[in-house]
């Protein structure tokens, strides 16, 4: 269906077709978010130095700490999208994107 939208300029807001609604504040975790994730990132633990810093950037609030360090399953792939600003962020380079789907080993 397409919108006819050469008249939007002076719709008034009933007018405006309805998109997504959010009914409550803070209901993004019953949502599994990550289904649309394309890239998944991969940790090097070997080169990580356990800085935080990809945690304090993640916007989905997707990685997890334990005692100070990233968790052992460091990221909840039903929250993380994909955006790889963890990587971007990380100052050791110690994140790869990897297209889902792919061989692990093929990484490393
Ligand atoms: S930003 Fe990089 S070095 Fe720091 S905790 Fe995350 S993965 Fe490890
Ligand atoms: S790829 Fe994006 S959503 Fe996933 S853990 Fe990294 S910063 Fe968070």
């Amino acid at each position: 269906m397409r919108w006819d939208i050469s008249k939007m300029n002076t719709w008034k807001a009933e007018e405006f077709p309805r998109g997504a609604m959010i009914p409550q504040a803070g209901n993004s975790c019953d949502y599994v978010t990550g289904g649309w994730r394309s890239d998944r990132p991969w940790r090097n633990v070997e080169t990580c130095t356990n800085c935080l810093i990809c945690w304090i950037f993640c916007p989905d609030s997707a990685i997890a700490v334990q005692d100070e360090k990233l968790a052992d399953e460091w990221v909840n792939l039903d929250h993380c999208k994909g955006c790889g600003i963890c990587a971007n962020e990380c100052p050791v380079e110690a994140i790869t994107m990897v297209p889902e789907g792919c061989d692990i080993s093929e990484v490393k």
